[in-house]
């Protein structure tokens, strides 16, 4: 099979993690005998330097020709004094309206070989985690109707959330099908008990449950999820839940794995194109220095094999090759710990390439 991949490298550790990235893909290529046709874009800060603009027209033409787009991370203190919609960030938020993408997928996964990196107990994180955050991207609070006014003589603000049924079903249908991909559990979280929205919510997913009978749902409700997700987070497959919700609970769950750079995450529409990307930033601290963690970049690569191309067997080689790279006892720095041999970005990428198999 042939397929078209949009590689946007971007800034800071960026271009580093997507060249081990991309290593990966062509020798997936090889193994499996898929023709991965790769096409580097401008996106970030870079672009900015090259045509004035975080998101060239070209680069948003490229990505919508492809059947996936791979981003590293874009930013840094070079671009930080511009102005809001001409800083390398306002790309990121262009590239998902460009492309229409609104459900952001994060999972959450503790490796049982990185279980100390955890901050929660060991117990607690005994059997590893694998949590699937199916967050809603473009709807809710953070784009609905909000303003200030003088009410009783006192300055006040509003935000308002709304939600229609067609933009709860097809989050909920995004995050069914990715619970057809793993345990088949999807808990929704909500907060029926008080909010309108959520109880349209909670009645929506669950007539679509109706469509996905072998999928085990459950309702959760957000305080309780948050405090589910410290508690027992083994109990978790696949979570989804509105923008707001889904803004706080996918960096809680980020967070319970303590390693910023082995977190992967994708961003999907209503078609088969979707943006795979490191959930961490450019990093420019540790820029140019081969100490960066490629793994998220690497991971992104997996989820891209299986949410847009379909590639499943593809997907799974990408992850147990990391697996059993870091059970072999390989590190980058930032997950390094005593017993352990540290390694640079370059050689985690080879290691992790010479590592996959069919
Ligand atoms: P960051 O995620 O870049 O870095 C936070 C910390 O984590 C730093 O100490 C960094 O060295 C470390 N880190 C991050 N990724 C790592 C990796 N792969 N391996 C090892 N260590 C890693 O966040 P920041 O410092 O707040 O932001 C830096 C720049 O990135 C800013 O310009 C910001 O706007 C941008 N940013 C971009 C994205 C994106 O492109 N999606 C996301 C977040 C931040």
């Amino acid at each position: 099979m042939k397929y078209n991949i949009t590689v946007l490298p971007g800034d800071g550790i960026g271009p580093e993690i997507t060249a081990q990235a991309v290593g990966v893909i062509k020798e997936i290529g090889r193994l499996r005998g898929h023709e991965f046709i790769l096409r580097e874009a401008l996106m970030g800060g870079c672009a900015i330097d090259a045509t004035g603009s975080p998101l060239p027209d070209e680069t948003l033409s490229i990505c919508k020709a492809s059947d996936a787009v791979l981003l590293g991370a874009v930013g840094g203190h070079k671009w930080d004094n511009l102005p809001g919609d001409r800083r390398p960030e306002a790309g990121l938020l262009g590239i998902r309206a460009g492309l229409g993408l609104y459900a952001n997928l994060r999972p959450a996964v503790i490796y049982p070989a990185l279980r100390d990196a955890s901050p929660l107990r060991a117990d607690i994180v005994a059997e590893g985690v694998d949590i699937l955050v199916v967050r809603e991207l473009t709807g809710g609070i953070y784009f609905g109707q909000r303003g200030r006014r003088v009410t009783d003589g006192l300055e006040a603000a509003y935000d308002t959330e709304q939600y229609n049924t067609a933009e709860v079903e097809r989050i909920a249908r995004t995050a069914f099908e990715a619970a057809m991909k793993r345990r088949k559990k999807l808990t929704s979280v909500d907060k029926a008990n008080v909010l309108e929205s959520s109880r349209l919510w909670r009645e929506t997913v669950t007539k679509l449950a109706s469509q996905y009978p072998q999928v085990e749902l459950s309702h959760m409700y957000v305080d309780n999820a948050a405090m589910q997700l410290i508690r027992d987070p083994m109990q978790f497959d696949v979570i989804v839940t509105s923008n707001m919700f889904g803004d706080i609970l996918s960096d809680e769950a980020s967070m319970i794995t303590g390693s910023i750079g082995m977190l992967q995450s994708a961003s999907l529409g209503s078609g088969k194109l979707g943006l795979y990307e490191p959930i961490h930033g450019s990093a420019p601290d540790i820029a140019g220095k081969d100490i960066a963690n490629p793994i998220a970049a690497i991971l992104s690569v997996a989820m891209m094999f299986r949410y847009s191309l379909g590639l499943e067997t593809e997907a799974k080689m990408v992850e147990e090759a990391v697996e059993a790279v870091l059970n072999s006892g390989y590190r980058t720095v930032d997950i390094s710990s005593k017993g352990t041999t540290t390694v640079g970005t370059v050689r985690m990428g080879q290691l992790i390439t010479e590592a996959l198999k069919t």
